[in-house]
């Protein structure tokens, strides 16, 4: 016979698995209810193995017998490690999302924590200058500069430095800081590092406001004491920085922290230098460039009060931070925040719920707002703040539609583009081109039969990339050699179609050979510190061609680029999906905000065969405005979102017809529901085969998105019990941003 439970405490433990529900288990031996808190991390037996959850509350009685309970085998945290707003907040998302509940508390924390590994802040290498290494003289490495300048950088700083931070300074640090520790100089430790503040905080670099400016530093202020959704939409490079710098210092000053999501950091090293120049407080980052351990350190950091400044991307909108003040929202508009895969959420839009719970501001800034945006500003639930012109002297540059129709190309290259370039190089300025594609051609020919590299996995075109001798398919990853002969007709005249960036860069070093090329895309970058030490080979330089593709649009403030080159506008006008012209025109008028930062006033000239394209034509009077009106216009007579809310559910298999049929069934089902909500489709997806594995979909729309949610929420929990649901792989995802 069984004994009795020595306590009547049951815990409901959210556990990271499918099942969209709670589990519930009994205490841990000699552990008393009250010394586990909701929000603390258990190990548990779960199938077969075991799981880390997370406490989520505390019951009296369980819908199952207590006799088939199992207890908990280890109580990991002696505190909630999700504070109750942060549990609140993943209660909300998993809802919303549709999102097992288990997912979505494991989701909230560092990869560590999520294995279990002790809340506490564990020992990381770290570098730093000893004594001697002080006092040692610039002439002493005149013959080494990479090590004059890691020990310049080193003497400047005076701390000790983790590798996430010499990751973010240095390229290839390890080696040279090898050679400084020989010599006798370095102090190497493990330890706790604890983030400090930049040494060299300069704040007299503060520009005075402009009336733009004031006005929006008024609004946020004012706005302080309780929730709101401030759209901060500056054109580029009108100062929005400042305006968030304003904004952290009110907040600080109420000794309250600030959390700033970014879309992607490696991307934006400046924002967070510029970050760390202004605020003498201690910066904890966190995005995915950090090791594991770092990682979590910067987590627990920010979770203790440490750090008053939380800089991080999409998913340290989760970070737990007591007394939160303020959200920003760097360029709102990118895709980057909304996560595409998994737990499909939406930074932004978890932010403005987070800030609406915690009874705090959000600002939401960026050149070119969402459509969803600009609708809330419109509809009153945003206030809208307003930045029209450049900041200090710069003027908007000169934007031009170069009609390039029966126009000879050189290697994708007008001539009235060419001779651009040519003066701009002559006054010793910097070009910068945009080409959205990477690699060498987009595929291979064969100029024989016609015969075109695919993937044989994807509905896809294999990419030429020539320097490393492969065809490779952006969508699988597969690759192979470049084929020495068309497999169709035995021709060896294959042949490149289509232009990338390394193709054109190779073009370009031909024409302009007295002049540096830089190359900035995912191939040219991919080892870390790439980009930071291209970016600052850029910063001082003159007379060079930056060439990349929209790595470049990203928020870079380069002064000395006054000629930008869009060389081919036409890839993003006729896109199949509904939210293509308002990436394209975003993309356009980012890259364009990169000319003429400085002193100088920029050009920019856009190669296109639809120069009476009506989009381009908003795009060329510097009128986002204008531009998203008509976008909103379209959509509104279209029924779509920001109008209409939209989910999708996606199905892939490896067989075509398999995904159809489920598809099909699950329509079925939701149109015997009583508030049915309108189900288009199935379709298949704009890449049907990918992976090797077939994929269509079934859009659901609503005019409330009440109405949308309530309409998940009684059908999906019945699609499980199709019979195909476990043939096929099936996912729900909310506001989708990307209909394919
Ligand atoms: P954005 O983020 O809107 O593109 P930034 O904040 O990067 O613009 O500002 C662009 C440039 O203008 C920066 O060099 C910044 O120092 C400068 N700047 C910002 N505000 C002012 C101002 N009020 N007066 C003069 N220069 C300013
Ligand atoms: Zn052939
Ligand atoms: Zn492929």
């Amino acid at each position: 016979m069984q004994s009795a439970p020595v306590s009547q405490g049951i815990l409901q433990v959210a556990v990271p698995s499918p099942l969209p529900y709670t589990f519930d288990y009994l205490l841990p031996a000699h552990c008393e209810l009250k010394q586990i808190v909701p929000g603390a991390r258990v190990r548990i037996p779960f199938g077969r193995g075991q799981k880390i959850g997370v406490v989520v509350a505390h019951k009296s009685d369980s819908e199952i017998a207590l006799s088939r309970l199992k207890p908990v085998i280890e109580l990991l945290d002696d505190e909630a490690i999700l504070t109750a707003e942060i549990q609140s907040l993943m209660q909300w998302a998993s809802r919303y999302y549709q999102y097992p509940i288990g997912e979505a508390f494991s989701a909230a924390l560092p990869t560590l924590l999520r294995q279990g590994e002790a809340a506490k802040l564990s020992g990381e290498k770290t570098w730093r200058l000893n004594q001697t290494g002080r006092s040692v003289e610039a002439q002493t490495l005149q013959r080494a500069p990479r090590q004059l300048a890691l020990l310049q950088h080193l003497q400047q700083t005076d701390k000790a430095l983790t590798a996430g931070e010499l990751d973010l300074q240095f390229e290839n640090w390890r080696g040279v800081m090898r050679n400084l520790a020989e010599k006798g100089w370095i102090d190497i430790r493990e330890q706790a590092t604890s983030p400090s503040p930049a040494a060299a905080v300069d704040t007299t670099t503060a520009p005075a406001l402009n009336a733009a400016q004031t006005l929006a530093c008024e609004a946020i202020h004012s706005a302080l004491d309780g929730f709101q959704s401030l759209l901060l939409d500056g054109v580029t490079g009108s100062g929005k920085t400042e305006v968030y710098f304003s904004a952290v210092e009110q907040v600080l000053r109420a000794d309250k922290p600030a959390l700033i999501l970014v879309p992607e950091i490696g991307l934006t090293p400046q924002l967070l230098k510029r970050f760390q120049q202004r605020f003498a407080v201690p910066i904890a980052l966190l995005h995915s460039g950090l090791n594991d351990k770092a990682r979590m350190n910067s987590w627990l950091q920010a979770k203790a009060g440490d750090a008053p400044i939380v800089i991080g991307t999409r998913s340290a909108v989760f970070t737990p931070m007591a007394r939160l003040g303020i959200i920003l929202i760097d360029e709102e508009h990118d895709l980057s925040f909304k996560q595409q895969e998994g737990f499909r959420y939406h930074a932004r839009d978890v932010a403005i719920r987070r800030a609406q719970q915690a009874e705090i501001p959000i600002v939401l800034g960026s050149a070119t707002p969402s459509l969803e945006s600009l609708h809330n500003a419109r509809q009153g639930r945003f206030q809208h703040l307003t930045l029209p012109e450049r900041a200090g002297d710069a003027a908007h540059p000169k934007i031009r539609l170069l009609d390039v129709r029966q126009q000879k190309l050189t290697e994708g290259f007008s001539t009235t583009m060419l001779q651009a370039i040519q003066y701009h190089l002559d006054k010793q300025q910097q070009v910068l081109l945009f080409l959205n594609r990477r690699g060498y051609a987009p595929t291979l020919i064969c100029h024989d039969c016609g015969w075109l590299a695919n993937c044989a996995r994807c509905d896809a075109h294999m990419i030429l990339h020539k320097s490393r001798n492969l065809l490779r398919c952006h969508h699988c990853d597969s690759q192979r050699r470049i084929d020495a002969q068309c497999p169709d007709c035995g021709s060896v005249d294959l042949r490149p179609l289509g232009q990338g960036t390394e193709r054109a860069a190779e073009a370009l070093a031909e024409r302009f050979p007295h002049n540096e090329i830089i190359r900035i895309d995912r191939d040219s970058t991919r080892r870390k510190g790439t980009l930071q030490k291209l970016l600052k080979q850029v910063q001082a330089g003159r007379g060079q061609i930056l060439l990349g593709t929209q790595m470049l649009a990203k928020g870079h403030h380069l002064p000395n680029v006054t000629l930008v080159g869009i060389l081919d506008a036409d890839q993003g006008l006729f896109g199949i999906d509904f939210r293509a012209s308002e990436r394209m025109g975003q993309l356009i008028i980012q890259v364009a905000g990169r000319a003429g930062r400085g002193d100088q006033r920029g050009e920019v000239l856009i190669q296109t065969h639809h120069p009476e394209h009506p989009l381009l034509n908003g795009i060329i009077n510097h009128d986002y405005s204008r531009f998203a009106s008509d976008l909103l216009i379209e959509r509104s007579q279209a029924r779509l979102p920001p109008f209409r809310h939209i989910a999708l559910l996606r199905a892939e298999a490896s067989s075509r017809e398999q995904p159809h049929k489920f598809l099909s069934a699950a329509r079925e089902m939701g149109l015997q529901l009583t508030a049915p909500a309108e189900l288009l489709g199935p379709i298949p997806a704009a890449m049907e085969k990918r992976a090797g594995r077939y994929r269509a979909l079934l859009l659901i729309q609503a005019d409330k998105r009440i109405a949308l949610h309530n309409f998940l929420r009684h059908w999906l929990p019945q699609l499980s019990q199709l019979p195909l649901a476990k043939k096929v792989r099936w996912s729900i995802d909310v506001d989708a941003m990307e209909i394919g």
